[in-house]
């Protein structure tokens, strides 16, 4: 029996909000390994190549305070949160983990996770910030090709260039199928809540892409007809690493704002670019994070994030940008200045908001937020 719509998000939503559950349930139902992926871009493909199930680790809402042993104080909650997972034991079922480094956290976590889970079996990763030269390009395939190794060992399968091809045919058809995915609910802002819009998406990194993908396509195709946008509400992009706590996506629900794009890390940074299908598969891999730009965590000397949102901004006819600030991300902070002056230049309204996955309390962002509201125009008028 075809699922409906709302069965469908359902049943995506509750994978993003309990994922240990769903990546158990992931191991035990196909009897494949699985291979934790830190944030941002790990080469998932391989993962998938060699046999396993990638599994994304971006943090969560954690409490406890087991990390502090590990950590400095101003760590980024998201490495906080997954190495208080992992200390507690819910990543006990990984095979291995991947840790890419993009900042200096990335680069002390990953010795720190090899004193503080002495069993736990890391494959630390650097990708090449000047990733469009040719040495940068060569770098980069030596990287993979070291790592897809690795993977090997962990998975006891052989990564062919055939299975590779596979794994990347998969993944691209992911991203191409979530290109479209985003542009389409706009005109659901009723069903696509911030909150539901951010589950669907994060849902991905829990589930064979496969799988994933064909929920999504369902979803697609089981939506009715729009109905005209209310005028009170506020179209509006996120920028940033990420778009949590999910109670700040609720805020902004309270106050009739709608995502109506993104250019978040964990969102739509991990589809927007595909390399040309026709490269032999490593050049394929290297083509996609070459092609990715105006992210904050590779080296971009032209600087356009700035420029991107702008044009974003005139697309989707969004009324704002919020920059979701990850506490302690100095990638995130050293674009900020560039990106505001360019958007104020452009008459476009943006404002900052400083998150952690674990906030006590809303109560100053809830401001914030309804300020924005209020010096928004309602459309239409
Ligand atoms: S500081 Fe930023 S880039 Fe580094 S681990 Fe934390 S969130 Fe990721």
């Amino acid at each position: 029996m075809m699922e409906t719509t709302q069965e469908l998000i359902q049943e995506l939503t509750k994978i993003a909000e309990a994922p240990g559950a769903a990546v158990l349930d992931a191991i035990k139902s196909t009897g494949k390994k699985a291979v934790g992926c830190f944030p941002i871009y790990a080469p998932e493909e391989l993962v998938y190549a060699a046999g396993m199930l990638p599994v994304g680790m971006w943090g969560g809402n954690t409490k406890g305070n087991l990390a502090g042993k590990y950590l400095q104080i101003f760590c980024c909650s998201v490495m906080k949160a997954n190495t208080e997972q992992a200390l507690r034991g819910d990543y006990d079922g990984l095979s291995a983990v991947i840790i890419t480094a993009y900042c200096d956290t990335l680069k002390c976590l990953m010795e720190n996770w090899k004193a503080a889970l002495p069993g736990m079996k890391i494959l630390p990763m650097v990708y090449a910030q000047n990733r469009k030269t040719a040495s940068g390009r060569q770098y980069m395939k030596e990287e993979f090709l070291r790592i897809g190794k690795e993977l090997e060992k962990v998975g006891g399968t052989e990564i062919t260039d055939q299975a590779l091809k596979a794994a990347l045919d998969i993944y691209d058809d992911y991203r191409s199928v979530m290109q479209k995915f985003i542009v389409k609910i706009r005109k659901y802002p009723a069903v696509f809540t911030p909150r539901v819009r951010h589950l669907l998406i994060k849902a991905a990194y829990f589930m064979d892409k496969k799988d994933y993908t064909e929920k999504i396509r369902q979803i697609l195709s089981s939506l009715p007809a729009p109905e005209p946008l209310p005028a009170s509400r506020h179209p509006i992009i996120l920028t940033g690493l990420i778009g949590e706590p999910v109670e700040f996506l609720d805020l902004l629900q309270e106050n009739d704002f709608s995502v109506v794009a993104d250019d978040l890390a964990q969102e739509s940074r991990q589809f927007r670019t595909i390399a040309d299908r026709n490269l032999p598969p490593l050049d394929r891999m290297v083509e996609r994070i070459a092609l990715q730009d105006g992210c904050a965590f590779l080296y971009d000397e032209k600087k356009t994030r700035g420029a991107m949102l702008i044009d974003m901004v005139k697309q989707t006819e969004a009324q704002a940008v919020i920059y979701c600030q990850m506490k302690f991300c100095d990638p995130e902070e050293f674009d900020y200045p560039i990106v505001k002056k360019e958007l104020a230049q452009a008459g476009i309204p943006m404002l900052y908001v400083e998150l952690e996955q674990q906030m006590d309390s809303m109560e100053q962002l809830r401001t914030r937020i309804q300020t924005l509201a209020e010096i928004l125009p309602t459309r239409g008028r």
